[in-house]
């Protein structure tokens, strides 16, 4: 009797680490997905690769690569279009919107010393939002799956999904 108690004892503790070893190699097989749309959009707009967080997104200032070195993520998908550009202007006519009332109604300049400071602001603005909402957008279209892309989500450990 005790030599069964002892067979079914180790046999569990077999099948435990088989189970984990097998978790620990997929684990390694696949990137670390973002948990949410939000930490894939995030990553896009710090210029990271959405899917795997770790390799850069764009090759050139507007241009993505057309393959994750990292994780060989395909990015010939991606159909930003002009929605970064929209997005960008919007963004920096929010921004510009409190500096132009504020230098109007409480600077002492002349109208051209506004305006320069406003075209200078506004063109740094859109300059620095281009990338990150371009890398925002990329992101969205993958999470969501469209144009192509594969639709991927983050899966928890089985010890993590189980209730
Ligand atoms: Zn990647």
């Amino acid at each position: 009797m005790p030599d069964l108690m002892q067979t079914m004892v180790s046999q569990s503790l077999e099948k435990r680490k088989a189970k984990r070893l097998q978790s620990s190699l997929a684990a390694a097989d696949t990137p670390a997905l973002p948990r949410s749309l939000w930490a894939g959009m995030l990553r896009g707009s710090l210029g990271a690769c959405p899917r795997c967080g770790t390799a850069r997104l764009f090759s050139r200032f507007l241009k993505p690569f057309r393959q994750c070195p990292q994780c060989g993520q395909d990015w010939t998908h991606q159909k930003a279009d002009d929605l970064p550009a929209f997005v960008a202007i919007f963004l920096t006519g929010f921004l510009v919107l409190p500096l132009v009332i504020g230098l109007v109604l409480h600077a002492d300049l002349s109208l051209l010393a506004i305006l320069g400071i406003v075209v200078s602001a506004m063109l740094v603005l859109l300059v620095g939002t281009l990338q990150p909402v371009k890398g925002a957008i990329i992101a969205l279209q993958w999470w969501f799956g469209m144009h192509g892309f594969q639709k991927e989500r983050h899966l928890a450990p089985p010890d993590e999904a189980a209730p």
